[in-house]
């Protein structure tokens, strides 16, 4: 008999949500993360109010703020803002909420064991445990998805944190400015926190090697001292391409170890939260012996992600090939009505 029922491979929002459901429902569940927590993660930290429906647990000990105004700019010159009527993203930073939930879990029964990093990944197990089924939640660097035909576009990103005190504008505080037209394949950032502000930039991985200039430049269009911002990172950002393999028999893959960040948004909590979600509604299926695989699994999570996939594709190869273009569409009430219906 194998010693535990799930193994779950990395403690991102992936992955600890994936193990608190496992563990709710009864199962013995060991959660392997190479980091030890509170560990930080490259990442505007904006939970969409999306994203925030399919956690299993409230955020809100780790929300620092609440934005429901966004702001769209194109090319540093033009801009308008919009606002809905409901919260939009909540705001948090990632060495908070992932701590945060990974605590769930751990009271949930999950156990963790931190500082270790995962090199096997088995049907029947990680390394020298043994498990009945296995979910790969170890990110975009991880090794469960070298178990597969992960087909897959990277974008990178890097992002930086501004103290207030550089940024007296206040209208920076209570929206999301996103600056399109600037990088190809991707788009630049500011983000309210609660003591500072996240500036960001990311694009397709060629322009790696040009991003320090892009986050310069945006900085300087908006009054920053780019040598203030502190915590300066990079990080890929993977974009599945359609029929990559989420599962393998007992083993399923979930998150940015799935590649599922959206497209166009860049942000990945959501389908995070879902995939593991639906992963952890097929372990226990397959843990109950109704099911012998994760098939059902690939099918589901590829249906429900499949029209958003589409839109997603569309608007980000729109906004990098005519992003004026693009931009004047995203003025109108129709594109508005999709953000907020999409992503709030
Ligand atoms: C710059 C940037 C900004 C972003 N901004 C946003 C945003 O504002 N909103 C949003 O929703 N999304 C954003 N995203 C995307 C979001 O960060 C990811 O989609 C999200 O982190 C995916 O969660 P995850 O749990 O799948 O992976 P991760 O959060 O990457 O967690 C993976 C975990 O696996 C562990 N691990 C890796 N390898 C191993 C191993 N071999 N063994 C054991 N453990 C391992 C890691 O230590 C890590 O803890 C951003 C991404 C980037 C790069």
């Amino acid at each position: 008999m194998p010693a535990y029922d799930a193994i779950v491979v990395g403690g991102g929002p992936a992955g600890s949500t994936c193990a608190y459901r496992l563990a709710t429902a009864g199962k013995s569940v060991l959660l392997l993360d190479r980091a030890r927590f509170p560990r930080d993660k490259a990442c505007g930290g904006a939970v969409t109010a999306r994203a925030l429906r399919e956690m299993p647990v409230g955020i809100e000990q780790v929300v620092e703020t609440t934005v429901s105004r966004f702001e769209l700019r194109a090319r540093h010159r033009h801009g308008f803002s919009r606002a809905a009527s409901s919260p939009l993203a909540y705001m948090t930073q990632r060495h908070r909420l992932d701590a945060y939930l990974l605590g769930r879990a751990v009271e949930a029964g999950v156990e963790l064991r931190e500082g270790t990093a995962a090199t096997e990944i088995r049907q029947d197990g990680v390394d020298d445990d043994g498990a009945r089924v296995v979910i790969g939640a170890d990110g975009a660097n991880g090794v469960s998805r070298r178990l597969f035909d992960t087909k897959r576009r990277n974008a990178v990103a890097l992002e930086g944190n501004l103290p207030h005190s550089e940024a007296p504008d206040e209208r920076y505080s209570e929206r999301l400015v996103l600056e399109f037209g600037t990088v190809p394949g991707g788009y630049g950032w500011i983000f309210p926190k609660a003591d500072h502000l996240n500036v960001g930039v990311g694009g397709w991985t060629s322009e790696g090697p040009n991003l320090r200039d892009h986050l310069a430049r945006l900085c300087e269009a908006h009054g920053f001292d780019r040598d203030a911002l502190t915590d300066v990172r990079g990080h890929l950002l993977p974009f599945r391409k359609r029929g990559a393999a989420l599962a393998a028999g007992r083993i399923a893959l979930v998150g940015d170890a799935a590649g599922l960040a959206d497209p166009l948004s860049g942000d990945g909590m959501y389908e995070a939260a879902l995939s593991a979600r639906l992963a952890a509604e097929h372990a226990l299926r397959i843990l109950a012996g109704e099911l012998d695989c994760f098939t059902g699994y690939t099918r589901e999570l590829a249906a429900r992600l499949a029209p958003l996939m589409r839109v997603s594709w569309g608007a980000k190869f729109a906004f990098d090939r005519l992003p004026m273009l693009s931009f004047t569409v995203a003025r109108t009430p129709q594109f508005w009505k999709y953000v907020a219906q999409t992503y709030g």
